[in-house]
């Protein structure tokens, strides 16, 4: 397979941050490219990055945190500014189709202004999507499970959130988005893995590695890295290499492209 990467759009962890943008990670594997979540500032990112406009096969948005699509509309506003092209399909929680169609629409993206067709279709779990080259598995974490219990009587949403399986060719990489507890990668993990891109944000960090240790995993990439282990960088690498010294992992920066 031609070259395999992932570029790290932001990686902040939800929190207001001066130093990280929010969620979005484009993956690429070979022609095929997939832009998981639209965290803000994604559109500015996406023109620096100097990519076509029509580079982007899919859109997977893996939950409705504002650290998720905060950046979604004006990254439409793009493609139709920039004149894509290419068909598009949005991926994302049911509950957030109609919400997002009806906000673009008022933001007077209109489907008639758009050179491309733009479609909107509901996750659903362990329902494989073919991406050109790409199979990609989506599978449930418990991310807003505690908002769930708390709220759910008075909006009565799904609470839906996402973690995905992406393979192609010999390639399986894992992508955890926002979990609740380390045990939500299991799925994932059922095979070998060439990559796990992992959030470091939703529980105590040990219990995370010693989830991992002993894994069949080439590589794990950080993001979504918590504040307080952000900060005191030094520590955390500690940590995370005294708990997996046999999985090479690094921790992801914004802009940054990295191959597997
Ligand atoms: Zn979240």
């Amino acid at each position: 397979m031609a070259e395999c990467s992932i570029r790290c759009f932001g990686v902040g962890d939800g929190w207001p941050c001066a130093d990280r943008h929010h969620s979005s990670f484009l993956y690429r594997f070979g022609e095929t490219s997939v832009l998981i979540d639209c965290g803000e500032p994604i559109s500015s990112s996406y023109k620096a990055s100097g990519l076509s406009y029509d580079a982007i096969d899919q859109i997977l948005l893996s939950h409705l945190h504002s650290d998720h699509v905060g950046g979604f509309f004006m990254l439409m506003q793009g493609f139709w500014l920039e004149a894509r092209t290419k068909p598009l399909t949005v991926s994302l929680p049911k509950d957030g189709i109609k919400p997002i169609q009806r906000l673009l629409e008022l933001s007077t993206v209109f489907p008639e202004l758009l050179d491309f067709k733009l479609k909107f279709e509901a996750l659903k779990v362990a329902r494989v999507m073919e991406v050109g080259e790409v199979k990609i598995t989506p599978f449930p974490t418990t991310h807003l499970e505690q908002l769930r219990h708390a709220f759910q009587k008075r909006y009565p949403h799904r609470f839906e959130a996402f973690s995905f399986l992406l393979e192609a060719g010999k390639k399986r990489v894992a992508h955890s988005a926002d979990i609740g507890k380390p045990e939500d990668l299991e799925p994932l993990l059922k095979k070998p893995l060439d990559l796990l891109v992992c959030e470091l944000a939703h529980f105590q960090v040990e219990d995370l590695l010693a989830y991992l240790a002993g894994r069949p995993i080439k590589q794990i990439l950080f993001m979504h890295v918590g504040r307080a282990q952000w900060a005191n960088m030094p520590k955390t690498k500690r940590l995370v290499a005294k708990l997996l010294p046999d999985i090479p992992c690094t921790f992801a920066g914004d802009n940054e492209v990295y191959r597997f």
